[in-house]
């Protein structure tokens, strides 16, 4: 059975697909099925609305248990990503304006509506990407929203626009799947079009603020993959005073469709995905720090 199954009809509510005996990376939702995209609006107002939190540009969503975080979560992708990661399994989210715009209150009755379910499970919501701090004012709300109601809350990030992460938008985080790229900066760099910097600073704000963080590493053979990456990653990690634990998530080839239907250039496309001994050997790098790791 697969892990991960979707509730694409976004009524379904509550399914319990077999945990995954590890974490792998996957890819985004099912859809936007249930969700009332925005009608007619001038370009300039969808701006502004955006701009203050009213409007999201959303890829998709879907109900998933045992990925995201605990218990079963409504996971959404937002649309927009500063970073151009090699690996990526969801290139369609790179761009903020291949997203369907949504209201934030239409995600936050979506949301409402699988409260019981969170609460049965453990679980709450995850915002994912592209990046969620792209659009932080109306992650923000969301957030808010969640937390008014006592739902559990989690983003998914890079960390690369940490910074725009309020300290009142830290506050309401209950916690953070910090994606670390490579833990070189060149290798980042290689990896991700990005600077590692900005990443670093956001990991000791969250450790400064104790916001529970489950790092999660892709491992990507002849990328990510030298041993000297790989304990520089554990290093980083091991220095959060609130890491919970890491996910060494095995490259794969999903997403190469993608990519080619969208016309870019895949620079994977002779990379074999790693082997599961190669896998164990990387996760036990962070076990042997003491660190939980799947
Ligand atoms: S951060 Fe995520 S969404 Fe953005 S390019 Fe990298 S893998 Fe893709």
């Amino acid at each position: 059975m697969s892990a991960v199954q979707r509730a694409s009809d976004g009524v379904s509510g509550e399914y319990a697909p077999a945990p995954a005996d590890h974490p792998f990376l996957r890819r985004s939702g099912g859809g936007l099925d249930g969700l009332d995209p925005l009608g007619d609006v001038e370009r300039r107002e969808q701006a502004a609305m955006i701009h203050a939190g009213r409007l999201l540009s959303v890829h998709s969503w879907e109900l998933v248990t045992a990925v995201d975080g605990p218990g079963t979560r409504m996971t959404t992708f937002l649309s927009g990503c500063p970073l151009s990661c090699l690996y990526c399994h969801n290139p369609d989210t790179m761009d903020m304006r291949r997203g369907t715009l949504v209201p934030t209150d239409e995600l936050c009755q979506r949301i409402y509506r699988y409260r019981r379910i969170f609460a049965r499970t453990g679980g709450g919501i995850t915002i994912s990407g592209g990046e969620p701090l792209m659009q932080p004012r109306g992650v923000s709300e969301i957030l808010q929203f969640a937390r008014d109601n006592d739902i559990h809350t989690a983003i998914d990030t890079s960390g690369f626009l940490g910074v725009r992460c309020s300290d009142a938008m830290m506050r309401n985080l209950n916690l953070v799947l910090l994606d670390i790229k490579s833990g070189v900066p060149e290798v980042y760099k290689r990896t991700t079009n990005q600077e590692l910097e900005p990443t670093l600073e956001f990991a000791q704000r969250l450790g400064a603020a104790k916001v529970p963080v489950w790092v999660r590493f892709v491992l990507v053979p002849g990328l990510t993959d030298d041993r000297d990456n790989i304990e520089r990653v554990a290093e980083i990690a091991s220095s959060s005073p609130s890491l919970e634990r890491v996910e060494v998530l095995p490259f794969h080839q999903m997403g190469r469709d993608k990519w080619e239907a969208l016309g870019f250039d895949y620079k994977l496309e002779e990379t074999k995905p790693p082997t599961a001994e190669a896998t164990e050997q990387a996760r036990d790098i962070f076990r042997r720090r003491g660190i939980a790791t799947y």
